[in-house]
């Protein structure tokens, strides 16, 4: 099987390396030459261009920033460039129409489409152990199935096309608002003059036990292995949670959903989002909920 691999940036580079670790014919290609080098001495052949990378692909993997990158990718020549028949899995986080419309597209030019964005992070794309979302035919999952496997640890077919990223979007809600809710707990806490010790002792094994607080502890100390303890540095960065709420809210007026704390979320991480917040751990956001 091989593999064409577009977008070779923090998350792109480790995916493509553990498809070539793992025997796989991949060739790979990146608009940022740095980026591109850095996969070719990991042994993924570089291409030209974008489309030259499909030529002769059986599978293309996008691995982009946004939306508006796929849709233009595909828009430009990569769904034409490619053999009828080919299956395309885009893994970005685009917003849920994005994804259904790039699936239409690829459908339209004769290849098969799948969304499979992922969770887990650098690191899990690092050691193969990221979650794959997929939404898509049982054809193109059954073919892609080995290939998140290698790439992943738990693999979820959602449902039809757009229901990977649809599934993405409510996992990250649920995970900011989660956030908040330990971020404003502790804060409470320790104005009640609580330590924090305490306070997680009790939360991490109590009713409010989440992965907020027993792997993300938004404090520095109780858990040596979190951002918190190692300077907010991510982690699941805080422009990325802050682009991921503003899928969640579109998908929320696109559906007419109360979700009020869904919304709260999105409006704090949008103003929490800033060039000094940024590239921070999003737990970082504790910040805001602390006097002084
Ligand atoms: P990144 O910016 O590091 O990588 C994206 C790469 O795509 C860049 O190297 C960029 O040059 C390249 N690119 C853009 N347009 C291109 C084109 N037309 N052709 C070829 N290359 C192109 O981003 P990332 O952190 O790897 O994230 C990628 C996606 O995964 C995003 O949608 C993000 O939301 C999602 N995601 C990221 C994480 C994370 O922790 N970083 C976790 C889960 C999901």
């Amino acid at each position: 099987m091989k593999i064409a691999f577009l977008g070779l940036g923090n998350m792109g580079s480790h995916m493509a390396r553990n498809l070539v670790d793992a025997g796989y014919n991949v060739t790979g290609f990146d608009v940022v030459e740095a980026a591109l080098q850095a996969a070719t001495e990991h042994g993924v052949m570089p291409a030209d261009s974008a489309n030259k990378t499909v030529e002769d692909a059986d599978v293309v993997i996008t691995m982009f920033p946004a939306g508006e990158h796929v849709l233009a990718a595909y828009r430009d020549g990569l769904l034409a460039a490619a053999a009828p028949g080919t299956l395309f899995i885009d893994s970005s986080t685009i917003a849920v129409d994005d994804a259904v419309q790039a699936a239409e597209m690829a459908h339209d030019a004769g290849h098969l489409a799948l969304d499979a964005p992922v969770s887990g992070g650098t690191a899990g794309a690092e050691k193969g152990a990221l979650t794959f979302m997929v939404g898509g035919s049982q054809e193109a999952f059954d073919t892609a199935r080995p290939l998140f496997e290698v790439m992943g640890r738990q693999i979820v077919h959602a449902g039809d096309s757009g229901s990977g990223q649809a599934i993405k979007i409510v996992n990250n809600m649920a995970l900011a608002i989660n956030t908040i809710a330990t971020a404003e707990a502790f804060s409470l806490g320790e104005n009640l003059g609580l330590s924090h010790q305490a306070l997680y002792d009790v939360m991490s094994t109590s009713a409010a036990q989440s992965w907020s607080v027993t792997t993300n502890c938004p404090v520095p100390g109780p858990v040596p292995t979190s951002p918190a303890s190692n300077d907010y540095r991510p982690g699941f960065a805080t422009g990325l949670m802050a682009k991921d709420l503003t899928l969640a809210r579109e998908a929320i007026e696109a559906t007419d959903t109360p979700a009020d704390f869904g919304l709260a979320a999105y409006r704090a991480y949008t103003e929490f989002d800033s060039e000094e917040t940024s590239g921070k751990d999003f737990s970082a956001i504790i910040a805001t909920k602390q006097k002084g």
